[in-house]
């Protein structure tokens, strides 16, 4: 069954392919699909297939070759089984394409390979070993949904795994080139329908070609229904013909047509963009700019990490809701996504550690809580599992009372030293001052640009009353509560929510957890020596002064959650008074919704105009798309979760601006639009 464009499917895990393995005609053994009774690739050579079929019928060399725009080429596949056809799309990739050129890779999977059988399948090839080596150490868990890899500087894989139909339906972005692959129709004919034609015509570029090894009756008739002209090219080997062609003018997208506002504004040129902010959320946007060959200017008035994001330690975790709902898969993915991301950064862990994160259930409204939960979330146990209170104090190395959720791929950051990491990527360059206005360059040339006003710092000041100005293309605005103190972004609520943490030095021999164990507060594996529980959590305060108050509820949570812990760090012989404790506070942002702001700033006042008949009659469906301040955006309103929010938004964001797939569902990017509130205030008559 396939999804209507806008509903997203169950938050479950997905079965992994079943599989035997048969001599291939050189008499390797090659991976067999027990389910489909069809093979992954040609027995006869895969490679020269799949070289044949899907790269030179796409005319893929020459489009490399001659390949010039800012943007990166884009394939789309329907079904990446062990991924051959895309680790060659990427090796002509880099034997044609010039040197500043990008490709993106798109493709679908209902029945992910185990990751043994990924790289028992992909050793046939060893001249791709080390291209199959980077996927098969990304390889992601097998969940329904998107996952982004990073090949390598210039190629991006994304994985969205479910049924191809359903996923290219909730696929924001535009195919080049698709290659048309899937078992043979006559064993999957499923996955053969006019549905999957129509979603493939819908995202597809102008001048899209596609290739597939079939001719069977079914595709060719649906792919002429959807747009695509085809003819029949001869085929590899023993098939005596398959088809290729085109589509000259795909459909309009109609997904847009209940939520005008919501239009993407239209691509601008992004040759130099200024970030404001260096927390989390505006490194990461810096750094995924910067990959994408941006020149990024990022500007903070005290320099990264100093706000919220500067602690020595936090916990990279998520709270997901026993129910599903679209903040929640926003959350599931974010912190799948920052643990790739991690991985991909920094390998050999200086930088984080993924040691896992359990969640007590200490009462038992949490632990009804956390059964319905896993009931209705039936994922794989890498991602999430129930424990009992013995296999959770294993697991902390301490007795604990209670079980929980345990995370086995969450774990804890150093979010400073990673602030300062990414803000040190090539092409960032950094600027000490605080923003003090935009503006807009060009009243109505869209591309125009933007013109800051910058002061203070030691940025320079050489300009009149001790200010500079800056022009650049776009701006990202990511300053957590100071994000809609400029003129443009004042209509997006924000909330100071004060966090104080609390660090203790730990006597040589004193108990300490193995594992990120959270309750209400969370106490962390030591670093250095020092064992870091909190944090306080205050909304509408935002003093950033260290409290003895704060200590104290710190201290209490942390018996709450580890209850006798703290009398074994007595014994041990740490002092565990308010005294005794290091602190640190920041002050977070929180939107009233509690999702973060990821995406294009809406022009308030336009939206308010365009869609005031809203306030009369919700159902109305305005034709107007959303105005936006065309180049800019923001990413803000992370609370106290941006280890898990702020990388996937940030690659959400680099997307938008960069022309590329999203890696994140379309409803899911939708919820993260900062114009939400806009919108639903509108509609309520505020
Ligand atoms: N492109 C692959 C490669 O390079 O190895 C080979 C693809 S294999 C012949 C077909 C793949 O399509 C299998 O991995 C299978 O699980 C997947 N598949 C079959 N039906 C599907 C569906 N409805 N949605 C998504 N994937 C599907």
């Amino acid at each position: 069954m396939t999804a209507a464009p806008d509903h997203l499917p169950p938050l479950a895990g997905l079965e992994n392919a079943r599989l035997d393995w048969r001599q291939d005609d050189s008499g390797e053994s090659a991976p067999h699909s027990s389910a489909f009774d069809d093979v992954y690739f040609s027995r006869h050579d895969g490679r020269a297939e799949t070289e044949h079929v899907f790269l030179a019928a796409n005319r893929l060399p020459e489009r490399f070759r001659d390949w010039q725009a800012p943007r990166p080429f884009v394939i789309g596949e329907t079904g990446f089984g062990t991924g051959l056809n895309m680790l060659c799309a990427w090796a002509c990739f880099d034997a044609h394409a010039p040197a500043g050129a990008r490709l993106h890779l798109v493709s679908t999977e209902k029945f992910p390979l185990a990751r043994d059988d990924l790289a028992r399948a992909l050793t046939a090839w060893p001249d791709l070993a080390e291209r199959a080596a980077a996927l098969v150490a990304q390889w992601p868990e097998p969940v329904a949904g998107v996952h982004r890899l990073w090949l390598d500087d210039r190629v991006t894989l994304d994985l969205h795994f479910g049924d191809t139909t359903e996923r290219l339906q909730l696929l924001d972005g535009a195919v080049d080139a698709w290659f048309l692959d899937g078992f043979a129709p006559s064993k999957n004919p499923e996955m053969w329908h006019d549905a999957l034609f129509a979603a493939m015509a819908a995202r597809s570029r102008p001048g899209a070609t596609f290739a597939t090894f079939t001719c069977a009756g079914v595709v060719k008739r649906g792919l002429r229904a959807a747009g695509f002209a085809w003819r029949k090219v001869p085929g590899f080997g023993r098939k005596r013909e398959m088809l290729a062609g085109e589509i000259e003018t795909p459909p309009a997208d109609e997904r847009r047509r209940a939520t005008p506002w919501l239009t993407p504004p239209a691509v601008q040129t992004a040759r130099r963009v200024a970030v404001i902010g260096a927390g989390l959320a505006g490194t990461t946007v810096a750094a995924a700019l910067a990959r994408r060959g941006v020149a990024v200017t990022l500007i903070d008035r005290e320099g990264p990490g100093a706000g919220a994001s500067g602690n020595a330690q936090g916990a990279l975790y998520v709270k997901l809701a026993a129910d599903t709902n679209l903040q929640s898969r926003c959350y599931l993915a974010g912190l799948l996504h920052s643990r790739r991301w991690l991985a991909a950064l920094d390998p050999d862990q200086a930088l984080w550690s993924p040691g896992g994160v359990l969640q007590l259930a200490t009462t038992a409204r949490e632990a009804r809580r956390q059964a319905r939960f896993l009931a209705n979330h039936p994922l794989p146990e890498r991602v999430v599992r129930g424990v009992d209170a013995e296999e959770a104090g294993r697991l902390a190395g301490l007795d604990l009372p209670h079980g929980g959720l345990d995370y086995p791929l969450a774990g804890w950051v150093r979010p400073d030293a990673l602030c300062r990491r990414l803000a040190a990527s090539d092409g960032v360059s950094a600027y000490r001052g605080e923003v003090r206005e935009l503006s807009p360059i060009a009243g109505d040339d869209e591309d125009g640009g933007w013109r800051l006003t910058l002061s203070g710092g030691d940025g320079g000041g050489g300009g009149k009353n001790g200010e500079n100005t800056l022009e650049v293309d776009q701006v990202v605005i990511a300053a957590a509560n100071g994000s809609n103190r400029f003129a443009q972004t004042a209509a997006l609520p924000l909330q100071p929510v004060r966090g104080q943490i609390s660090r203790l030095t730990l006597p040589q021999g004193a108990p300490a957890p193995a594992r990120v164990v959270c309750a209400g507060g969370y106490v962390m594996p030591p670093i250095d020596a020092t064992l870091t529980f909190g944090a306080s959590f205050a909304p509408n305060d935002a003093d950033a002064a260290t409290r003895e108050a704060d200590h104290t509820f710190n201290l209490e949570e942390l018996e709450r959650t580890l209850p006798g812990y703290a009398a074994a760090l007595t014994e041990a012989g740490a002092e565990l008074s308010p005294a005794a404790l290091d602190g640190r506070t920041a002050v977070r942002a929180a939107s009233p919704d509690k999702s973060p702001y990821a995406g294009p700033v809406p022009d308030a006042e336009a939206w308010r105009r365009d869609y005031a008949a809203l306030a009369k009659d919700a159902t109305l469906i305005p034709a107007t798309p959303g105005r936006h301040h065309p180049g800019l955006w923001i990413s803000a309103a992370h609370g106290s979760r941006g280890l898990a929010s702020a990388p996937l938004c940030a690659e959400l964001i680099a997307s938008r601006i960069c022309d590329e797939p999203l890696p994140l569902e379309a409803p899911l990017a939708d919820h993260l639009h900062p114009g939400r509130r806009v919108i639903r205030d509108l509609i309520r008559g505020h």
